[in-house]
Formats: C-alpha cells, sequence, structure tokens
C-alpha cells in the first residue's frame, strides 16, 4: 500500500483518528501509523479478520426510516402510495428535503440546469475523479415509498457511516439525485441521466417536448426553478471519466434475494429495453358483410405478429432475451367492426446488444411478411429507443463482492432485467450496482417494501464500496 501523505496532513489525521470510534474497535494492533492503517484496512487489501475494523461502520437505522417516511409524505396520493411527478409541487418540496439532508451531511451541494441534484464529500485529492453514487427519488403514479429513494438517502447515509468512523475519501465522493428516471410527465425515461450522458438526440427533443396538459417541458423545469435562460441544457452533459466510479443502491423489484433468503445481489449487467411502435392499416368493412376470404384484417395482423415476437424472443437462445407486447389497440373496437387498423408496442430486452437487435430484425422481417400475406399496410415500423445494455465494470463487482465479504453478508451475482439510472451512468464512467431484497419483489405499487434491516446492510456494502473505490 503506498500512501503518502504531506506530515502536516499525517498529523491533523492522527488528531482525527485518535477521536474517533475507529480505535475502540478490539483487536486494534500496535501498529507504525494509525493512518496507514485505517486505509488498509477500508481498502479491503489485505484484508485481515483479526483487525476489521467494518464493526465501526454503523447506520443510523431509525434515522434513515424516518427520513424515508418523511419524503413519503410529498406525494400526490394519500398514504401508503406515493406519487411524486417531474417538478410538480410535491417534487419540489421533495427536492428541498434531499438537499437539506445533504447539507446536514457536511456536502457542498450543487444543481445543473435540469435538477440533477450533486452533494460532495471533498476527499483529500480533490482533483482525481470523484466516485459518485446515487439514485432518483420520482415516483409513478401509486407507487411505493423505496424505488430509487433508497439510492439516494441511503447513499446520503453511507457518506455519514464513514464519516463517523474516521474515514477520510482520497477521491471526492458525491451523491447525485437524478431528475426522472421514471417517464411519467414527458414519456422520458432515465431523463437526467441520459441528458448527463450527452444525449444529443434527447437534447434535441427537449426543446419540442411537452406533456399531456401541453406544458413544455422548458416551462415545467422553469417552474421549478431550473433551465434559466442563461443555462445550457448542454451544460449538463458530462464528460467520458467525469467519475472514477459510479454505484446505485437499489431495491431489487425482484422476489430472488428474499426467496433465497440472500443480503445483497451484486448486479453484472442491466439489460436494456428497445421499444417499437408498429401500425397496421387494412380494408375493414361489415363483420357479416365481407367474407372470409376478402378481407384484409389489421387486427389479426396485430396478432399474427404479437405472436411472432414471442417465437423470435425464444429462438434467440437466451433466457435473458425478453419480448412484451403491451398495447395493442384495434380500430374502430367495434365487435361488428372488421379492424381496419392497428397499433401495437413492442418491449424487447436483453444484456446482450446484438442478440437483442437480431430479434428486432427479424420482428421487422415479420412484419413485412405478414403484411404482405393479409393484404395489409404495414403503415407504421418505428424503433423509438434501442439503448445499448451495460455491463458492471470488473474493480466494481470486486469491491463490492469484497465489501459484502468483509461484512458477513451473503451475496449473490444477478442481473438487473429493469434498468436504472446507471445504464446511463456507464457511458461516462465504471458503473455497479447493488441490489437489496424487497417483499415480494413488489414494486411500482403501494405495497413495496424493504426491511430496515436490509436497508442498512445495503448502505454497509455501498459504504465500504465507496470507500475502497475513493483510495484507488
Ligand atoms: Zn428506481
Amino acid at each position: 500500500m503506498s500512501l503518502k501523505l504531506p506530515p502536516s496532513l499525517m498529523l491533523i489525521f492522527y488528531v482525527v483518528l485518535s477521536l474517533c470510534s475507529i480505535y475502540a474497535v478490539s483487536g486494534y494492533k500496535d501498529v507504525d501509523d494509525p493512518a496507514i492503517r485505517t486505509m488498509e484496512e477500508f481498502s479491503g487489501y489485505p484484508f485481515d479478520e483479526t483487525h476489521s475494523n467494518t464493526q465501526s461502520l454503523s447506520v443510523d437505522a431509525e434515522n434513515l426510516q424516518k427520513q424515508i417516511d418523511e419524503l413519503a409524505t410529498f406525494s400526490d396520493t394519500p398514504a401508503p402510495s406515493v406519487t411524486r411527478v417531474l417538478y410538480t409541487e410535491k417534487d419540489v418540496i421533495a427536492r428541498r428535503y434531499i438537499k437539506n439532508i445533504m447539507g446536514l451531511a457536511g456536502l457542498s451541494v450543487r444543481e445543473d440546469a435540469v435538477g440533477n441534484i450533486f452533494g460532495r464529500w471533498e476527499g483529500y485529492e480533490p482533483d482525481l475523479a470523484p466516485v459518485a453514487s446515487g439514485s432518483h427519488i420520482d415516483a409513478i403514479p401509486y407507487s411505493g415509498k423505496y424505488d430509487g429513494v433508497v439510492g439516494v438517502l441511503g447513499a446520503i447515509e453511507a457518506i455519514n457511516v464513514l464519516r463517523r468512523s474516521g474515514f477520510k475519501p482520497k477521491r471526492s465522493l458525491e451523491i447525485i439525485m437524478f431528475t426522472s428516471e421514471e417517464p411519467t410527465r414527458f414519456g422520458i425515461s432515465c431523463l437526467g441521466s441520459r441528458l448527463m450522458a450527452g444525449s444529443e438526440m434527447l437534447l434535441k427533443a427537449l426543446e419540442t417536448t411537452v406533456d399531456n396538459q401541453n406544458i413544455s417541458f422548458i416551462d415545467a423545469a422553469r417552474s421549478a426553478g431550473y433551465a434559466q435562460e442563461e443555462n445550457d441544457l448542454r451544460s449538463v452533459f458530462l464528460k467520458k471519466g467525469s467519475y472514477a466510479a459510479f454505484v446505485e443502491l437499489h431495491i431489487e423489484q425482484g422476489p430472488l434475494l428474499e426467496e433465497e433468503g440472500i443480503s445483497v445481489g451484486i448486479v453484472t449487467a442491466i439489460a436494456a429495453p428497445a421499444s417499437i411502435k408498429v401500425d397496421f392499416k387494412g380494408g375493414g368493412g361489415h363483420a357479416g358483410a365481407v367474407l372470409m376470404p376478402h378481407r384484409n384484417d389489421a387486427g389479426l395482423a396485430a396478432a399474427e405478429l404479437a405472436l411472432a415476437v414471442e417465437k423470435h424472443v425464444f429462438d434467440s437462445g437466451s433466457i435473458d432475451t425478453v419480448g412484451t407486447v403491451g398495447i395493442l389497440d384495434l380500430h374502430p373496437r367495434a365487435i361488428n367492426s372488421i379492424p381496419s387498423k392497428s397499433h401495437l408496442e413492442i418491449d424487447t430486452r436483453d444484456i446482450d446488444e446484438e442478440r437483442r437487435n437480431k430479434v428486432i430484425e427479424k420482428i421487422h422481417e415479420s412484419a413485412v411478411s405478414i403484411a404482405k400475406k393479409r393484404g395489409v399496410r404495414l403503415a407504421e415500423f418505428n424503433i423509438i429507443n434501442q439503448d445499448p445494455p451495460a455491463l458492471s465494470d470488473v474493480s466494481i463487482i470486486e469491491a463490492m463482492k469484497s465489501a459484502s465479504k468483509e461484512l458477513n453478508l451473503t451475496h449473490k451475482l444477478m442481473i438487473s432485467r429493469a434498468y436504472h439510472d446507471s445504464l446511463f451512468m456507464a457511458r461516462v464512467s465504471p458503473m455497479g450496482m447493488i441490489f437489496i431484497p424487497c417483499f415480494k419483489g413488489y414494486s411500482h405499487r403501494p405495497e413495496e417494501f424493504s426491511l430496515i434491516e436490509d436497508i442498512s446492510n445495503g448502505v454497509k456494502v455501498l459504504a465500504l464500496t465507496l470507500a475502497q473505490l475513493s483510495l484507488k
């Protein structure tokens, strides 16, 4: 371990450490230099159980639960449901609440032009790229209070944990609250992180995007105090390498960890969705008068394409490929009328981009051939988005693993089949994600729940992971 500090800093360090509870940990041995000792212990290399200091990582679980409950009251629907939509009054109050908690944790707070919120704990080498963690606090209508929130309040608590233990970061640690992970208001998911990742397409789209009340994105952002005249939205873009690492703590939103009784999920990859809109147009006609050989039924074309989606997904040969036709509308939607128009929306995901894109190609081929066979017109085949999946960084996976081991917590490697802000942060930074169990895998509903013990475990793993990464 090569750690060189100027003597004056070492002295300060020594004094600070003397005052810290870290000294109270049993098993502390005579060593030459307590600062270096601490760093080694936090870094996890080399790991030696006899003087592990992980006992000094104490989460203030009661306070964290209180914060989660308080944040949940900033909602447009009654408890236990939570509804918090981008730039609404409740969202603005919730943002104020987060900035306040960041301030109480001693972080210096700043916001960008779309309201991504950053809280920084400056490291002793502040010129190095910081290590970041964060998530979102917006909530789709009638959802729960843990999705995203655990990764924001939990990350701030991870900072408190490290401070209490006497840790000093080398790289600065930064907590990020991302704007609008959910697509509720403007139909754009991961708006904040997608823009941070430098999406020119999104930048362009935001000029004309309106919500269902015809309020423009820009006006909505301005009413919340963002996107002022002098703010160029392009200033939200981050350069690649802006962060040395990004780690997101999140509830699993699936049942596996709870079912298997495992404390921590270490995410190795995030599957990415592609969405496609398809329209068929046929002849229509009277359900009694038009005989079967003379029909051009747009509804049956849609039905056939839905089955083709399932077939192509199965044909990929991988359990990680999934496809869903979540919307299928027929026109004129009358029992005695042959559908003259049909509209499908297809979601397909995979952790392998090439494999997923091959499925999209096959779906397109099927749409063309089905239209031809049935004498209908393929009026639209529009790939709305086709985000690439992301792999977690190997060194971050190792840091998360060693943190779990050091804390004596069971862990398993898993894939995130839902996407998160991490999917976009992976474009500008090495990325990793920590999952914790949630009740029956429920999410996006009021019954969403995680035990505070599980949340606290996640916070500790995050704290130790951030500490390790900060020292690299
Ligand atoms: Zn989320």
